[in-house]
């Protein structure tokens, strides 16, 4: 969670909402890829930090499914990336803040752990959640 909060910070400093996502590799220590929004910095609305990250990691193992491999990510997945969690099959969510306004991993919606999908990631939320909302409360505070 240290380094994606590390990811977060680079987001904020290129303008984006510091988000920051790690893909961990089946060992659970390996770093596959990182990740930080880049919506403002690329133009790209779907550019947020776990998709790119989900994305980076695919291309690294050369391997679209990610079984084994852990998402560590400052900020509760929204709808987009909670469905490109499922379909990268990663087994585990560690997420910092709830997002009580777009959160698709618990708050508003549950979609990683939805009954009618077969693959279903275990999912830890909470994890150093205060310095993680910290980042986005300083961020839109200085906006
Ligand atoms: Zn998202």
């Amino acid at each position: 969670m240290r380094l994606a909060l590390d990811q977060a910070r680079l987001a904020a400093r290129g303008g984006d909402v510091p988000v920051g996502a790690v893909v961990l590799a089946a060992d659970g220590t390996t770093v596959l890829a990182t990740g930080h929004n880049e919506r403002e910095a690329g133009g790209d609305p779907t550019a947020h930090a776990e998709v790119l990250a989900v994305r980076r990691a695919a291309e690294a193992t050369g391997e679209w499914r990610l079984s084994g491999c852990t998402l560590v990510v400052t900020l509760e997945p929204c709808t987009m990336c909670a469905g490109a969690i499922t379909q990268s099959r990663v087994d585990r969510v560690v997420y910092g803040a709830r997002d009580d306004k777009a959160g698709a991993v618990g708050s508003l919606w549950d979609v990683v752990r939805d009954r009618r999908l077969n693959h279903r990631p275990e999912v830890v939320q909470g994890v150093l959640a205060e310095e993680c909302s910290g980042l986005l409360t300083e961020f839109f505070r200085e906006r």
